[in-house]
């Protein structure tokens, strides 16, 4: 028999198959997903690559396959064979996703090894143990002593022994060599949750809406049933509660569940709800905080059908687990779910295939819906069918209520000449927080790297003409421009609306809010988290612990402190700046503000206290601030969707970035404009727009010059297809080092 392999390589050039032959010891257990190590290239070296078919025979003189080393399934290389086509990538980078983590070292040695201790057992029969000691036969005093200790625990390691017997380890030894011990090698799994201890909860009864929303779940898990849902509930509306019940019922069946999170939010507040449902058994989590043996552990649990729930970040979704009965993905409309890097896939529509191969429900639950699935769940067929159910939970589930936002206008502001960074309304609470000795969290909403000007008299900024999309500030040219269609402007100097001269760049820190506050409150103990002070593992949760428990007066934060959290005493939240986020050049400006606002008023007042939100913003009529200070989600979503559809962005098609970056920009010009004309020829001009390709925003990092163009369109097959084969016709060239990437729908558009 041949194997038809993929050398587990990057180039573009290796992305097709290669004929091995399998030897007759590995026949019966060399499959379709196999890794396995043939001799590659000139040098016959020793290389990584995956088994994609099998076949009789092959056309050429071909060599043996010199290895086995994992297994993957049929269905997992189907997967991966979907994924190249579907996000433009070989096929091995897609198959990594789904090996061991820790394994795939090209250097054996250098390979992660199980963690093993040695664990002692007697060798010989426990009765003819006994009897020689009481025959005399066994005279040493520390002989007997071990003996009798291994008797009642078998298992021991060396040291536990050395310990309890004040014996040494060169005893152990000889009772070994003279058969009455064996010592065995055996494998410690590395469980990040080991040291976690939480009280077991049971179930809570579910209100009404809990209860519907269940219900409607369970008729797909009892029907085994490929379906979607969204669960759409308020911060608070207990949509966790409803996910540990269905959990709890696929697990009763015998099945098993995925529930993806957002990166950020796997903190062990929310691990906590699951281990004290379901025990830590029963529980792998995966992300990217473990350590690569950790990783490794959890897999190999899941693989082994230890761990029936696996919680985790984006790449969970590629756990080895088999009878999915349910796929939950909490906070759906959160970017980390989408790859920004090579395979730059979507786990979302991982999850779908997953899903549907495996009959289960699709449960995706958010407080603010992304458009698209909203969308989705809402837009009916001629049917008046929804490609989504749409599952909602209006009140939240602990009786507390929503909190108080008041919206301050920082154009007012600055005409009474407080050019501070705090308002009135904002200093004036945070005083009074501080006197109740409450807690209070301060955001600043900054997202991306790029520079807006705006007219601080008249919030003013300038929007491209033809995409509404704010363009960014290129300092080295002096020119605004617009990074979806490359339309430019000069810079303004005075308003073209107010004209006055307030014109200003915008890009403020959180150290120099730090600063500010302690300038104001001088008492005030403050603590910050961005990106500068999140670093080292763990550490974005030793700054929220040390915030709650010693209650810190004052936490101030970027985007990471909006997610899930729960502080019982933080009353207030204060939004420094709303605008940042708005003025970001990417369609979903309006959605992020929304989103960000929507969720950072939600840590406000979870309990028992009131909550109060102040927002600041020179913005003050725009729809997704306002909708924000009415947590109305729907009123957003009507005026965003209509928004959409007139200016053609998604869900109405797709925007796909082809990416290029080379250290030579006049061989990106040359590939960027044959690929321009091969897709202008191919694509079908009522359905595709193509814009010329031009300098990214970012237009060099590390002497790489980074252009793009983009696409606007829906991304079916025939799409799909041509723009397959317009890269197999560019990688036939002689390429020097440009590099080629396309995104759909990509997160970042610097
Ligand atoms: P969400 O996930 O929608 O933000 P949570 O599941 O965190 O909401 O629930 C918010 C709070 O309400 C939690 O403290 C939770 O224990 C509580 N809760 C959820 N469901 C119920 C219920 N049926 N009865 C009483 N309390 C509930
Ligand atoms: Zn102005
Ligand atoms: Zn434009």
């Amino acid at each position: 028999m041949v194997a038809e392999v993929i050398i587990n390589r990057g180039a573009k050039k290796l992305n097709r198959t290669f004929d091995y032959n399998i030897p007759k010891e590995l026949e019966e257990l060399i499959l379709v997903g196999s890794k396995v190590l043939v001799p590659f290239g000139n040098g016959g070296k020793l290389t990584e690559a995956f088994v994609v078919g099998i076949k009789e025979k092959s056309d050429f003189e071909v060599k043996d396959i010199a290895k086995l080393e994992e297994n993957l399934s049929n269905k997992q290389i189907a997967l991966a064979k979907w994924m190249a086509k579907r996000y433009f990538c070989n096929v091995s980078d897609c198959i990594k996703l789904m090996l061991t983590p820790g394994t795939r070292n090209k250097n054996k040695e250098k390979r992660i090894q199980d963690k093993t201790i040695n664990c002692v057992y007697l060798k010989k029969d426990i009765e003819e143990i006994e009897f020689e000691i009481e025959t005399g036969k066994i005279k040493s005093e520390k002989h007997k002593k071990i003996l009798n200790f291994i008797k009642d625990n078998e298992g021991a390691t060396v040291p536990e022994i050395e310990m309890f017997t004040d014996c040494s380890r060169a005893i152990v030894n000889t009772l070994v060599k003279n058969g009455y011990l064996e010592i065995v090698e055996k494998k410690v799994e590395r469980n990040p949750l080991l040291r976690r201890e939480c009280e077991k909860t049971d179930k809570l009864n579910l209100t009404e809406e809990q209860e519907n929303a269940y219900k409607c779940v369970e008729e797909a898990i009892d029907n085994k049933e490929y379906k979607q849902f969204l669960l759409y509930g308020v911060t608070g509306s207990g949509k966790t509660e409803v996910y540990l019940q269905l959990i709890e019922k696929v697990l009763n069946k015998g099945d098993n569940a995925i529930v993806l999170v957002p990166e950020i939010s796997l903190t062990p507040q929310m691990l906590d709800r699951f281990i004290s449902r379901f025990g830590k058994e029963d529980i792998a989590i995966l992300h990217s905080k473990l350590s690569i043996g950790e990783r490794h552990d959890e897999w190999e649990r899941i693989r082994e059908k230890k761990a029936r729930i696996v919680i985790g970040a984006r790449s969970a979704i590629f756990a080895p687990i088999e009878n999915i009965g349910i796929i939950i993905i909490d906070e759906e409309h959160d970017s980390s779910y989408k790859s920004e890097t090579n395979p730059r896939y979507h786990a979302k529509e991982i999850a779908k295939i997953i899903a549907r191969e495996n009959q289960a429900p699709l449960v995706l639950g958010s407080a603010t819906p992304d458009i698209q699935t909203f969308y989705n769940a809402t837009n009916k067929d001629e049917n008046g069918n929804t490609k989504i159910q749409l599952l909602t939970l209006t009140k939240r589930a602990n009786q507390s209520s929503l909190p108080k936002v008041e919206i301050i206008d920082l154009k007012q502001e600055l005409a009474n000449g407080n050019r501070s960074m705090l308002s009135m309304e904002l200093y004036n609470s945070i005083e009074e927080n501080l006197k109740q000795k409450r807690q209070t969290i301060l955001f600043l909403n900054r997202r991306g790297y790029s520079t807006f000007i705006m007219c601080r008299n008249c919030g003013y900024t300038v929007k491209c003409p033809n995409c509404n999309i704010s363009m960014t500030y290129h300092s080295y040219e002096r020119k605004l421009k617009c990074h979806y269609c490359g339309h430019e402007e000069k810079i303004v100097t005075t308003c073209p609306e107010c004209h006055s001269d307030k014109i200003r760049y915008f890009g403020t820190g959180t150290q120099k809010l730090e600063q500010e506050i302690h300038k104001q409150f001088p008492n005030a103990s403050t603590i910050r988290m961005d990106i500068d002070t999140v670093t080292k593992k763990n550490s974005h949760e030793e700054i929220l612990n040390t915030f709650k428990n010693e209650n810190i007066d004052i936490l101030i934060g970027t985007q990471m402190v909006v997610k899930g959290h729960h502080f019982p005493n933080v009353t207030l939240v204060g939004v420094i700046a709303a605008d940042s986020s708005l003025n970001i050049d990417d369609y979903r400006a309006n959605e992020r503000t929304f989103q960000i606002l929507t969720q950072v008023a939600g840590r406000a007042g979870r309990e028992n206290l009131p909550g109060k939100v102040v927002i600041q913003t020179y913005n003050p009529d725009n729809f997704s601030i306002i909708c924000a200070q009415k947590q109305d989600y729907n009123m957003f979503y009507e005026t965003e969707i209509a928004l959409r559809k007139q200016l053609k962005y998604p869900p109405f098609c797709d925007i796909i970035v082809i990416g290029f970056n080379s250290y030579h920009e006049a061989e990106i010009k040359n590939i960027a404009n044959t690929i321009y004309q091969y897709l202008e020829q191919r694509l079908n001009k009522e359905e595709f727009k193509t814009f010329k390709p031009m300098p990214c925003p970012i237009d060099k990092i590390q002497n790489r010059y980074r252009w793009r163009m983009i696409i606007k369109g829906n991304m079916t097959e025939e799409a799909n297809a041509v723009l397959n084969a317009c890269l197999k016709n560019i990688y036939k060239q002689n390429i020097k080092d440009t590099r080629i990437a396309i995104d759909i729908n990509p997160n970042n558009m610097s």
